[in-house]
């Protein structure tokens, strides 16, 4: 008999949804039938949607390091609630920056007992860390994150020449190099002279760092791509026009995928001047004729990852007294993605559900080398799986957000379909908003 059934649902691919059960043994799905399959538990899975478990590739736990901003306990227990059964963990806000393999273990080990949920490391692709690469991919990490722009004391941007050698590297490697696409000679400019003239609002931020800057630098990434012949992955994309031009390269046989965050898809810049702060990140959230057009692309499929850029802080750091340009860039939201991309997308918007399957499971396990354990709702696959209520009403609030520090962008937002169930590996972890288990049993990955 099987250990755990789930009957009568409406299983969710990247492609179609079909009213059936799922059988689990051994932590794999081991069978999908038509009929309710007999086992030791069973789940009646009636009018609710079965999703594969959530893989959010872009994540910020800050552990070990700025822990006061997050820690690997508390995000992982919020992601867990919101469904999320894996995520690919950031190599910047950690102390040190995880730029070799010596300093991937050290991490490894550190948050060895800590998760909830399965996760994976992003390697750093710096400066210094040219020799240390190899190594790094030989621990486990398949993508490799660099800037553009500088974004702290040992993780150093890279310029234009440098990317030319390092794709040679990431390339023979069969790794990915993903970027963080905005010119630094606009921003900086822009910034410079913002402050010279006194002008520290949310409105005098987004003006510094305009749709320009994210173009000229995903060109100049793709350019390179194209030349050298690499991998790569163009992270937080925040408007249709990068989205556009991300396609023609992939046209001209470029091999390139791209992400996307629910902050672009839900909130505009009329929003962020209402609000402050909080909703401060960059690449910046646009202008509201974008909203439609982002929805367009994740419609027609041009969207590869919807991820969260879990960027947490303390409320403190995002003080409206800061200036704008001084407080925390980030918004938390790895609780949030399931709920409100299935209410923006499937409530309003009227798009399938399995728009979700594809951008925040499949693709994503794919892209960053899960995708032959997880990402689908396949037999032998790994059993991580979402369960969510269409009818289920919600209502983010701070006291419902399980982070470390509770507030997000997010908070306030309403909306319909709610995550009732996550399981990871045929376990059940949490059931109805709350941990089910105590034991953290979430396992590294090493691609
Ligand atoms: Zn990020």
């Amino acid at each position: 008999m099987m250990h755990l059934a789930i009957n009568n649902a409406m299983i969710v691919t990247d492609k179609n949804i079909f009213k059936g059960s799922i059988g689990i043994q051994d932590g794999k799905v081991e069978l999908i039938s038509q009929s309710p399959i007999e086992a030791d538990k069973v789940i009646q899975g009636d009018g609710k949607y079965l999703f594969p478990g959530i893989i959010d590739n872009h994540v910020h736990l800050n552990d070990p390091g700025f822990t006061w901003r997050e820690d690997f306990a508390h995000g992982t227990k919020a992601a867990a609630i919101g469904g999320v059964t894996t995520i690919v963990d950031m190599p910047m806000q950690n102390e040190p920056a995880v730029s070799n393999a010596e300093i991937f273990e050290i991490k490894a080990k550190h948050v060895s007992s800590a998760s909830y949920i399965d996760y994976s490391f992003w390697g750093a692709l710096v400066d210094y860390n040219r020799s240390d690469i190899k190594g790094l991919r030989k621990a486990g990490a398949k993508a490799f994150k660099s800037f553009m722009c500088p974004v702290g004391k040992d993780y150093t941007s890279l310029f234009t020449g440098q990317i030319r050698d390092m794709l040679e590297i990431t390339k023979s490697m069969d790794a990915l190099a993903g970027f963080h696409c905005e010119d630094y000679n606009i921003i900086a400019y822009e910034e410079q002279k913002a402050r010279r003239e006194g002008r520290l609002s949310i409105k005098d931020y987004l003006k510094a760092r305009p749709l320009s800057a994210e173009i000229i630098a995903t060109q100049e990434i793709l350019e390179i791509a194209r030349e050298k012949g690499a991998q790569v992955h163009i992270c937080h994309v925040s408007h249709r026009d990068v989205v556009d031009m991300i396609h023609e390269y992939r046209n001209k046989g470029v091999e390139v995928s791209l992400e996307t965050c629910p902050h672009y898809l839900i909130f505009t810049e009329e929003d962020v001047i209402e609000n402050g702060n909080v909703y401060k990140c960059s690449p910046p959230i646009r202008e509201k004729n974008n909203l439609n057009l982002m929805w367009e692309a994740i419609e027609n499929d041009r969207i590869d990852c919807i991820v969260s850029d879990h960027s947490p802080s303390q409320i403190d750091e995002k003080a409206e007294s800061l200036g704008a340009f001084d407080a925390w860039g980030g918004i938390s939201g790895l609780q949030t993605g399931l709920m409100t991309m299935y209410n923006e997308g499937v409530v309003k918007r009227g798009l399938e559900p399995t728009f979700i399957a594809r951008t925040m499971a499949k693709r994503p396990a794919e892209l960053f080398g899960l995708g032959a354990f997880k990402g689908q709702i396949q037999i032998g696959y790994d059993a991580d799986l979402v369960l969510l209520d269409p009818k289920a009403h919600w209502e983010i609030t701070d006291e419902s957000l399980a982070y470390l520090n509770k507030f997000s962008a997010f908070t306030r937002l309403k909306g319909k379909g709610k995550p009732v169930m996550t399981i990871l590996r045929g376990e059940i972890i949490v059931e109805n908003g709350a941990l089910s288990m105590v034991e953290r049993k979430g396992q590294l990955i090493r691609c």
